[in-house]
């Protein structure tokens, strides 16, 4: 589901809870070696003296950078998996939704998930749009919608004409 490898995220959390303990550092003063909290060494990188090598650095970090990565890859997958704010078909079972407006009641059908998130948005905005205007200001904009929509060419032809008075005032 994730990717075309096998999920290894459960041998991964099983070897890391296998170590005794990983708490794990470069011991001061032969950074080379890798040593668990009580001394004992957990790697040997074959060098000594203080200066900190990065392999020994990523050693030293591994079990809390893989713990870390393996909260984080769980917790996406929970965020992946949770179930939508609205309650949609998923992706791969969707037919239709339906969408009923809490504040006017108007309802309105999709069948793409593209679709019904353009869908509300419209009608949200729409709500928007409508809040800020006053009676008559409603009644022109009815008027004006009504003629612009029944009559694209119009629509196009007066815009033009529009943007082009608005280049060359007269
Ligand atoms: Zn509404």
């Amino acid at each position: 589901m994730y990717s075309a490898f096998a999920d290894r995220l459960d041998e991964i959390q099983a070897r890391l809870a296998a170590l005794p303990d990983t708490t794990w550092r470069q011991r001061p003063g032969d950074a080379g070696l890798i040593e668990d909290i009580t001394g004992q060494p957990v790697a040997v990188l074959g060098t000594s003296g203080d200066t900190k090598l990065p392999v020994g650095e990523f050693i030293a970090h591994a079990p809390d950078d893989i713990a870390w990565l393996a909260a984080e890859v769980t917790r996406l997958r929970c965020r992946a998996a949770s179930p939508r704010p609205t309650p949609l078909a998923s992706r791969t079972g969707w037919d239709q939704a339906n969408f009923r407006c809490g504040q006017c009641g108007a309802q309105r059908t999709a069948t793409t998930e593209v679709d019904y998130i353009r869908t509300v948005s419209a009608h949200r905005e729409a709500h928007a749009v409508f809040d800020r205007l006053n009676l008559v200001e409603r009644s022109g904009m009815g008027s004006i919608l009504r003629t612009l929509l029944h009559d694209i060419p119009l629509s196009t032809e007066l815009l033009t004409l529009i943007e082009t008075g608005q280049q060359h005032p007269s």
